[in-house]
């Protein structure tokens, strides 16, 4: 019941001074415009993973996600990967913070064998 649907409908613009008040909208099927009073905004940012960095050959998934075993290493060796990244099913903190604490680990151990 506390949930509005607007569909069909992009923000063109914030309203406020000091801090936000509210939105404009508008429906891009009738193009009509209208405000919506609000004093809080999440933007989200899509499923498009920021790849471009990576090195050549690393192996990603059809998505462009990077693949990994489960101790996050990646197909290139002392290259492991961690976070919303990573090709996976769960994107959320606590599996971000999981995976970096992997990684973590891992990578001291492939230091270590580089050593050894
Ligand atoms: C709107 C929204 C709401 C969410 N709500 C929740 C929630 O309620 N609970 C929950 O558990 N999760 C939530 N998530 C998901 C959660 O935020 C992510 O799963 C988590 O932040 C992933 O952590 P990360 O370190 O992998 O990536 P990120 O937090 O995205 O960090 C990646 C960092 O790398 C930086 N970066 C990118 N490219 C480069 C580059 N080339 N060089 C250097 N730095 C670079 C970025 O600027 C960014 O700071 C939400 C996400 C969004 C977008």
């Amino acid at each position: 019941d506390k949930i509005e649907l607007v569909l069909d409908t992009v923000v063109t613009g914030l309203m406020g001074e000091d801090s936000l008040q509210g939105l404009q909208l508008k429906n891009v099927k009738t193009g009509e415009e209208t405000q919506l009073p609000v004093d809080g905004m999440f933007v989200f940012v899509g499923y498009e993973p920021q790849n471009s960095f990576l090195p050549a050959g690393l192996e990603l998934d059809p998505q462009g996600f990077i693949i990994t075993d489960c101790e996050m290493r990646t197909n290139l060796p002392g290259l492991f990967a961690a976070g919303d990244i990573r090709s996976k099913m769960c994107r959320q903190v606590t599996t971000a913070v999981g995976d970096g604490a992997t990684a973590a680990t891992a990578a001291f151990t492939y230091l270590e064998q580089l050593d050894a």
